[in-house]
This record gives C-alpha cells, sequence and structure tokens, in this order.
C-alpha cells in the first residue's frame, strides 16, 4: 500500500509543491505574544513553560489555534532557548530539556504538518564587538538543536537575527546535531531597512545563500510595509531561493511600557498578498500576530487571485535606495525576463 503522494509530508515536499505549482507555503504567527495573552509575564522565559503540567495546554492552544487556521508550517516555543538567554533565568542546564519539550509538544499537535525548531538569537554579540566566542555560539546552538531534534523537528527555523556571523554559528551548531535536517534563516531589519548589526537585505542573501539554506527571509521587525522592501531586494539578488515573510502584525508601539501591535487580520491579509507579489513563498506572522491574522491571511492568498506585481510599488523606499521609481520598474521587468 502506497500512501498517497498528492499531500506533502514534509517541508522539503512542501517547498517542491510550491516551486511546481507556485502555491505560497503558510506559516503560523506569533507565539510569545500569544503565550502572554494567557498569564505569561513580559521577561519570563516562555520555554519554561514546555514542561510545566500547568501550562503545557496552553503552548499546545497557540500550536492548535495556528495549525487550525491552516498553518503548513508551525514554529516550537523555543525561540529564547538557548544556553545564554536561559542562563538570565538560571535555566541554562535544561537547554536539552527544554528544547525537546518544546518540539514534543508541537509535534503531539502537528500531526503529519510540519514542525520547525525555532532558533533565535543568543541575546549577545560575538567577538570582537563583543564577548562570545565564535565556538562558544556554535557550541550552544548545537545544544538547543540536540533538543529540538531529539523532540521530533522536521527542520530548524533561526531568526530574528541580525548579525550574518550568529547565523553561521547557529548553522553550524545546527548540522552538528542534525546534519540531515533543512535549516531556514529569517534576519531582522528593523533599522531603517538594515538589521541592527548593520546588514542589508542585499547582502544577506549574498552571504545566507553560501551556506545551503532551504529558504532564506525576514521575520519580526517594523510591520510589513517594510518587509516587502526586504523581500523586494532579497528577490532581485537571487530568484531561485524561497524566500520567507514573517512580519509583525503592524508597527509596535509602546503603550504603557507594553509592545502593542495593531495591523488588523484584513490588514495583514492584504499584506500577504503583496508579500507574495513582491517574491515571497513561505508567509506567515510573528509579534502581535494571532490565528484570526492567519486564517486571514490564508483566505487572501489562497482565495483571491494573485496580485500582479507589476502594478505594484513599494510602499517604503529600500534601505540605501537611490534609484527612481522608473529604475525600480525598469529592474523589476528585467528580472521577470
Ligand atoms: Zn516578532
Amino acid at each position: 500500500m502506497t500512501l498517497s503522494t498528492t499531500i506533502p509530508r514534509t517541508f522539503l515536499d512542501l517547498l517542491e509543491r510550491a516551486g511546481r505549482d507556485g502555491q505560497p507555503i503558510l506559516l503560523d504567527g506569533a507565539m510569545g505574544t500569544q503565550l502572554m495573552e494567557v498569564g505569561l509575564l513580559f521577561g519570563d522565559p516562555p520555554e519554561l513553560w514546555n514542561v510545566l503540567a500547568d501550562k503545557q495546554a496552553k503552548v499546545r492552544a497557540v500550536h492548535r489555534g495556528y495549525l487550525d487556521a491552516g498553518s503548513d508550517v508551525i514554529l516550537t516555543n523555543t525561540f529564547g532557548g538557548n544556553p545564554f538567554r536561559l542562563k538570565m533565568h538560571n535555566l541554562h542546564d535544561r537547554v536539552f530539556e527544554l528544547n525537546k519539550a518544546g518540539a514534543e509538544l508541537a509535534r503531539a499537535e502537528a500531526g503529519d504538518r510540519v514542525v520547525a525548531g525555532d532558533i533565535g538569537p543568543s541575546g549577545e554579540i560575538l567577538q570582537p564587538t563583543g564577548t562570545l566566542t565564535y565556538a562558544d555560539a556554535v557550541e550552544g546552538f548545537r545544544a538547543q538543536a540536540q533538543g529540538l531534534a531529539a523532540g521530533g523537528v522536521d527542520l530548524f527555523w533561526i531568526e530574528t537575527m541580525s548579525d550574518l556571523r550568529e547565523v553561521q554559528a547557529a548553522v553550524e551548531g545546527a548540522r552538528l546535531a542534525a546534519p540531515h535536517l533543512p535549516i531556514v534563516v529569517t534576519m531582522t531589519f528593523d533599522t531603517r531597512g538594515f538589521t541592527m548589526m548593520g546588514v542589508s537585505p542585499a547582502e544577506a542573501i549574498t552571504e545566507l545563500v553560501k551556506l545551503d539554506l532551504a529558504a532564506i527571509g525576514g521575520n519580526c521587525g517594523n510591520g510589513p510595509d517594510e518587509l516587502e522592501a526586504v523581500i523586494y531586494a532579497m528577490r532581485m539578488v537571487r530568484q531561485d531561493i524561497p524566500l520567507v515573510a514573517k512580519s509583525n502584525a503592524g508597527m509596535p508601539k509602546m503603550i504603557n511600557g507594553k509592545a502593542t501591535y495593531d495591523a488588523s487580520p484584513a490588514v495583514m491579509a492584504e499584506a500577504a498578498r503583496r508579500l507574495r507579489a513582491f517574491g515571497a513563498t513561505l508567509i506567515g506572522a510573528c509579534c502581535g500576530s494571532t490565528p484570526a491574522h492567519i486564517r486571514a491571511m490564508k483566505s487572501a492568498l489562497f482565495d483571491q487571485p494573485p496580485l500582479d506585481p507589476a502594478t505594484l510599488t513599494l510602499t517604503v523606499p529600500l534601505a540605501r535606495r537611490r534609484a527612481s521609481n522608473s529604475d525600480r520598474r525598469e529592474r523589476r521587468s528585467r528580472r521577470e525576463v
């Protein structure tokens, strides 16, 4: 008896289908801000909830919400699960346990759908600018990835990165832990179109393709308007790599000391169509988003006709862009040849 070949079973199957049929891949939305809605306190480590008997159901409920909304891929609740960040909570001896548990919770909800092991930045700065050695960074990410792999993730999802060397360390660590698993990397371009460490989208994709990744892109940041410029800039450089767009639900605003996000599901749905037209294949959302956002994005991506990129203009300018609109149009038409 053979399984149906029409239902993608792995992340690479999803990518292959996307390449073949031009179908986007729907990602999930926020985890951290969703857990805060159900009692996680700002500053507390969300990863601890993966092992607390009275909290595990809340983590699973977030996953369930996104799966029910249609996400093809969900990310584990392990964004801060590296030893450097866990050390701030004196949890650095529990890296394996917390990550394995996070992977198992997502796996238990996901069934046949794809579980990506979420790996966020160390929160430290690498030498020589900072104090973290490259070797220590590799080892820290390896330890996290080992827990995620033991819990059954299908791939690693390295996100919110701003330093290319730290990305390299994370990829190296992940490959040491599980050489067979695909890796996706997204960086955060939240500083006038650059990452905090000064990396442009064009530089990011130029360097990241050397790491043999399954997909590359941008996440978090200042909302979809800025992310569409990131996707556009990356697509100008490479046309052969699947791009990821996982924007925050709008530009974060501090209200009473709390970051709040005001992009509605309808706004994010339209943004998803634009991100798709600008060249993103894997589309989801980041901080401030909810299953309602993902459901609306799914409907926009799958039930509405795609937008024609030739009719679109970027909402915000590209980083370091000097070209005029007509130059951009010319470059875009060249890209489509
Ligand atoms: Zn975010």
